[in-house]
């Protein structure tokens, strides 16, 4: 039985009854002191008044007499005694002015009664003086005496009054203080019996508890004499069991064995001669760490022996290595020594070790796929139970922010609903879903995760909860969409090119066909797009299109071929491009090159047939100038012998006359001879089989000068060579350039003025450009083109020799090395004929 309150309470209650106790007496003596201090203050000052209004009383009175005593006899003594009480009796005003401060009445009373006072003083203050004056009383008048008595009786009764006010204060003071004594002790009478009254009902409890204590010891000592009663019956129950026990423990399925303080077996059951493989009598007697030393120092060793000492019951699980055994020992301290059931726990220990090994493997598995992925499990109404740091990292919200939530809270408003049913649909039936979600992160920024949805499933194959698997593909979907964006903006320019463009996949099947490719081939992208190429154009099977197309897709080599389209009669150039897609074929229009190209070539083709013709009428005319010249100049020697041998035989008979005609005769043969032969050399300019050799230009016009030296000692002239270049060219042609426009120069020198001429180079970008300046006669500029023409000529023979076939045959010597000719004059001032040749001669 409980007691109702503890010793400890009742104590604690009981010092708290007295510690309030005391706190209400100490305030009360507190008030009360204090109270009668301030009404001691009061009555005192009261009583003090009263006092001072006696002695003021009493000291008006000596006045008087000490007054009248020395108005009388004279004596200094009264006057002495006079001064004296004069000045006590206004200390005494003041005095009694302060203590009855707090009473108006007392107040204006003094100041009445100080006012007779004063007045009185004069009064006596004057008749001293008097008294002084005469040396005695005799002169004080009837009329003095009168006020003096008047103003004596007034002070008299204002002091009386004041006596008996002070009087009737103290009375109801007093009264008042002896009133408020008396209540607070009443008040003090009240809390202590209060205090009183509790402590006995605490007392009376704490009676109550000790007996039900006292009660409960009794109740407690008389069970426990029956229980030992009890467990003495039991005993003896237990020891006529005993046989019945060792037939129990014989049957129970976990090994039992009994061991002695000595350690040896004193019983083993039937299950542990199974478990050790033995007869289980066989180790009755026997010492156990002998019979399994390899358990010595096991742990089963030193539970064993801490039992044995301490005598408590000790569980413990150990492997038994040499018998492959995992047993949960349950020991037991016996009166002799220990009781153990052996428990043969080998499978369970295996399943365990291998489920620990299965758990560790799955951690590891769940430890692997959160670092890898972005993890969240959802229950099956879709709120969010679960998610991983990945998960909170790429959404930007904290855990506590999305747990219990639905993921709409991510939603991106990208996808349309019906994405979301599908899903939803997918995983609520138990199936798994696959796709890319684009979410939005906290901080509103997208971001795209590959998703797998993995429904967990009850024993009814219903959906448990959702385990959601993500990856974080954004920068993924970045480069798709920029891809996307590039192709549209290509698929903008492939739609707005002037050429036909499409593309098929590495099965022929077309995947891209822009407008022009439905003018160009016939087909709308509609008919096109998603059907194999040859299919679609059966006809151009084997044809050139179908030859390159493969031979492209097959060497993976672009190929360029061009080809005319029969049904809009246009040329296309066709270009095609393999990739690993694929191909991309271009068709661009090239009609106009085309026919521009198609003239050209028929142009150049009769204009080949046209340059055949030249030669070959080169050749002729070259045959014939040669023929012509060549036979030519034999009649012509024949006519010139047989006129010279006419004119030397005949000569007697021929006269003057006869002898001229014979001269002009053979001159006119002479210079057609010079003629032809001009002719000739002009007609082989360019075909003589020349070499090309490096020769210096001045060392070429050094030997032309020393040709000339006789012409030009004629002609007084001077030649000024200036820096000329070492070339590459054809040397014997050029040396007749150079020749024949020196030989001109100082044949048209001007008579009696000495003949100047001077010879320079420049070099230009492609070509050195010569020029041979004279001071002669000069041209008219109307004759620039004339001179080079052959056989044209300024002058008659008369005048200046030659046959005009100089420059014609310097012009075409130039052209030939691919050069120009012209001449700058200015007549009668000299000429300067320019000339180039390439440097880079072929
Ligand atoms: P040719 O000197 O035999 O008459 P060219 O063909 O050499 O034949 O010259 C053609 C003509 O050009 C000459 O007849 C002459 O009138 C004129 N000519 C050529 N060189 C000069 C020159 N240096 N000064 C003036 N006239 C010239």
């Amino acid at each position: 039985m409980k007691p109702r309150f503890s010793i400890k309470n009742i104590l604690i209650t009981v010092i708290l009854l007295l510690l309030g106790s005391i706190t209400v007496v100490i305030s009360i003596s507190l008030i009360q002191s204090k109270q009668v201090n301030a009404n001691a203050r009061i009555i005192t000052n009261t009583q003090e008044a009263l006092i001072s209004s006696e002695r003021l009383f009493s000291l008006t009175e000596t006045n008087a007499t000490s007054f009248r005593g020395y108005l009388v006899s004279g004596e200094k003594n009264y006057l002495d005694l006079f001064g004296k009480s004069q000045t006590d009796i206004s200390g005494e005003l003041s005095k009694l002015k302060t203590l009855t401060r707090d009473n108006a009445t007392q107040q204006k009373r003094i100041d009445t009664l100080s006012f007779f006072i004063n007045k009185r003083t004069d009064l006596y203050n004057k008749l001293l003086k008097e008294r002084e004056k005469k040396g005695s009383s005799e002169f004080m008048s009837i009329a003095d005496t009168r006020e003096s008595e008047l103003l004596m009786g007034k002070i008299l009764h204002y002091i009386n009054i004041m006596k008996s006010t002070e009087f009737v204060l103290l009375d109801q003071r007093r009264g008042e203080d002896q009133e408020r004594i008396i209540a607070l002790y009443r008040i003090l009478e009240i809390a202590i019996v209060i205090l009183l009254v509790l402590l006995g009902f605490f007392i009376s409890k704490l009676r109550s508890d000790f007996l039900e204590k006292r009660k409960a010891a009794m109740l407690l000592e008389k069970i426990n004499e029956d229980l030992e009663k009890n467990v003495l019956d039991r005993t003896i129950e237990l020891s006529e069991t005993k046989n019945d026990l060792i037939e129990t423990f014989n049957r129970i399925t976990d090994a039992f064995i009994a061991i002695d303080a000595n350690w040896c077996y004193t019983y083993a059951n039937k299950r542990t001669g199974e478990l050790i493989q033995r007869d289980p009598e066989s180790l009755i007697g026997k010492n156990v760490w002998e019979e399994f030393p390899e358990a010595v120092g096991s742990d089963t060793y030193k539970v064993f022996h801490k039992v044995m000492k301490e005598q408590k019951y000790i569980c413990n699980t150990d492997y038994f290595a040499p018998l492959d055994l995992w047993q949960e020992n349950h020991v037991y301290p016996s009166p002799n020594g220990i009781f153990v059931y052996i428990r043969d726990i080998t499978k369970k220990k295996k399943t365990e070790i291998e489920l620990n090994k299965i758990i560790k493997s799955l951690e590891d598995y769940r430890f692997a796929l959160d670092q890898s992925s972005i993890i969240s499990i959802t229950d099956r109404q879709g709120y969010i139970t679960h998610i991983n740091d990945n998960f909170c990292k790429i959404s930007k919200y904290s855990r506590e922010e999305l747990i219990g939530k639905t993921n709409n809270v991510i939603n991106s408003g990208f996808h349309q609903s019906d994405f979301f049913n599908e899903m939803w649909n997918t995983i609520s039936s138990g199936k798994v879903w696959r796709g890319q979600i684009r979410n939005t992160a906290k901080t509103g920024e997208y971001y795209w995760v590959d998703t797998t949805i993995v429904p967990f499933l009850d024993k009814n194959n219903k959906p448990l909860q959702y385990l959601s698997i993500h990856f974080d593909i954004t920068e993924k979907k970045i480069a798709e969409e920029h891809v996307l964006n590039t192709l549209r903006e290509n698929n903008i320019i492939l739609e707005s090119i002037d050429d036909a463009f499409f593309a098929v996949d590495r099965n022929w099947i077309v995947t891209y066909w822009n407008s022009l490719s439905e003018k160009v081939l016939g087909r709308p992208k509609i008919d096109i797009i998603g059907k194999n190429l040859w299919e679609a154009f059966p006809d151009s099977v084997n044809s050139q299109f179908y030859l390159y197309y493969h031979k492209a897709m097959r060497e993976n080599i672009a190929q360029n071929f061009e080809e005319h389209s029969e049904r809009l009669n246009l040329w296309y150039e066709v270009s095609v491009y393999p990739s690993e897609r694929g191909l991309s074929v271009y068709f661009k229009d090239v009609t106009d090159r085309k026919l521009s190209e198609l003239q050209l070539k028929e142009l150049n083709e009769h204009l080949q047939s046209q340059a055949h013709e030249l030669v070959v009428s080169n050749r002729y005319l070259e045959q014939f100038a040669y023929v012509a010249s060549h036979d030519l100049q034999e009649p012509l020697r024949m006519v010139t012998s047989f006129l010279t041998i006419l004119e030397k035989k005949y000569a007697s008979v021929i006269d003057e006359k006869g002898k001229q005609y014979i001269y002009y005769a053979v001159d006119g043969a002479k210079r057609m001879r010079q003629i032809i032969l001009d002719l000739l050399e002009f007609s082989r300019v360019g075909t003589k089989e020349d070499k090309m050799e490096d020769f210096n230009l001045n060392d070429l016009v050094n030997e032309i000068q020393i040709l000339f030296r006789n012409k030009i000692e004629e002609k007084n002239a001077t030649i000024h060579v200036g820096v000329l270049p070492t070339i590459k060219s054809y040397k014997v042609p050029l040396r007749q350039v150079f020749q024949n426009l020196i030989s001109n120069s100082l044949k048209y020198a001007r008579v009696g003025i000495p003949c100047e001429i001077s010879i320079k180079a420049t070099e230009l970008k492609n070509h050195w450009q010569f020029e041979i300046t004279d001071n002669g006669i000069g041209i008219d500029e109307e004759y620039f083109e004339k001179i080079f023409v052959i056989f044209q000529r300024l002058h008659s023979k008369e005048e200046y020799s030659g046959t005009g076939i100089g420059l014609a045959i310097a012009k075409k010597i130039i052209e030939n090395v691919g050069g120009k000719i012209w001449v700058a004059s200015e007549e009668g001032k000299g000429a300067s004929f320019y000339f180039t040749i390439l440097k880079a001669l072929k």
